[in-house]
């Protein structure tokens, strides 16, 4: 049997031990940080799984990688025990009256890409008020059926979980590695040790920016709000000339608002022309976020390369995955599953 490294236990690097553990493999993990993952971007991504609504900033092969992902993530999220932390209702796309103009041309932008978006079903406000009776103020908006959410965090942590009782996996945790090699070393800065693998996984996401040319971080922030007197039951998104936020539920009353793109790889604390920007904008989808608390505000970088769009990279021994940009959770499982059946 092969050994295996996997350097990065983020998204893709528990997509990529998951899928490994079913084909009976043992694994070797490290990561920076320890085993919770609160670092990653995989802890702040609000897990939106949006292959149409994303298509207007993406290109339209993704739509097909996302929808295959969706059918994968039922099997991971068995896989961890946490089938609940996927909901597939669809999205809501709102904008305000004078605003409507940006969000036609959103649709039809996306309508140019795929035929299947003329399923994309428009509606007025009694159809909102019928799909989500909290949000019958807005007068006019679209319906994009078959999307949805993971809700990540509940997927980080019950993949710790999993992962850490999992008798297949060794897991490095607070072990920096400062190079990977296509000849299998793994080198480590905390313990100054190289170790040898039969196949090792690069999945560092930002942090392989030196050995990956042309990696770049796309910052992004958001607010983890507890509302428990606004009841949204899906993702909404509103549509807005100067900024696109986004409103996920998640269990008991909280919402992951977000979220910012800004163009920079600085992970300091939000800023207050973003906090403005996020905050007026949720208070306009929904009055009763005025009385929200706000539990969180987290930032992160996507990691993206030239082009916005995933690659896989295979060298020898070592196999790259990453620049999954702000579509991680929407491709991981179908880039994981490509890299494999073309690896093993
Ligand atoms: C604000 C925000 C919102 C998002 N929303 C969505 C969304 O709604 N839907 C969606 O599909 N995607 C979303 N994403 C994108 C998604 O989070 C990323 O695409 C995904 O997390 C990338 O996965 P990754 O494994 O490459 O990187 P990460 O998840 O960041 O994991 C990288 C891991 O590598 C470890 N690491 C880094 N350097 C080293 C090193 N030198 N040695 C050891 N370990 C190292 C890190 O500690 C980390 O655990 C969002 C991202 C952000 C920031």
């Amino acid at each position: 049997m092969k050994t295996i490294a996997i350097v990065g236990a983020g998204l893709v690097g528990r997509v990529v031990a998951l899928n490994l553990i079913k084909q009976g493999y043992e694994i070797t993990l490290f990561d920076k940080d320890d085993a919770t993952g609160n670092n990653a971007a995989a802890m702040t991504a609000a897990g939106m799984l949006a292959p149409l609504s994303e298509l207007e900033t993406a290109e339209s092969e993704m739509f097909e990688l996302g929808k295959h992902s969706i059918l994968l993530w039922e099997g991971l999220l068995k896989q961890i025990n946490a089938q609940d932390a996927m909901q597939l209702v669809g999205s809501l796309i709102l904008a305000h009256p004078q605003d409507m103009a940006e969000l036609e041309q959103f649709i039809s932008n996306i309508q140019h890409k795929v035929s299947i978006a003329g399923e994309i079903e428009s509606l007025n406000a009694e159809d909102i008020e019928k799909l989500e009776s909290d949000l019958s103020h807005h007068q006019q908006g679209f319906y994009i059926k078959n999307e949805g959410q993971i809700d990540s965090q509940q997927f980080m942590q019950a993949s710790t979980n999993y992962l850490l009782s999992n008798p297949q996996i060794k897991w490095f945790t607070k072990h920096k590695v400062s190079k990977v090699s296509a000849e299998g070393g793994v080198i480590c800065e905390d313990d100054e040790k190289t170790y040898y693998f039969d196949l090792v996984f690069d999945s560092r996401g930002l942090g392989a920016k030196k050995d990956l040319a042309g990696l770049r971080g796309v910052r992004g922030e958001v607010f983890w709000l507890d509302a428990p007197e606004v009841k949204i039951t899906r993702p909404v998104r509103l549509q807005h000339p100067r900024y696109k936020i986004y409103v996920v539920p998640r269990k008991n009353g909280r919402y992951v608002v977000g979220a910012t793109q800004i163009e920079s790889e600085d992970q300091s604390p939000m800023s207050v022309r973003s906090a403005l920007e996020l905050l007026s904008a949720v208070y306009t989808i929904h009055p009763g976020f005025g009385e929200a608390r706000i539990v969180k505000m987290l930032t992160n970088c996507r990691p993206a390369l030239a082009d916005n769009l995933p690659k896989i990279t295979k060298e020898n021994k070592l196999i790259t995955i990453n620049g999954l940009y702000r579509h991680g959770y929407l491709l991981a499982p179908s880039m994981v599953e490509q890299a494999l059946k073309e690896i093993l």
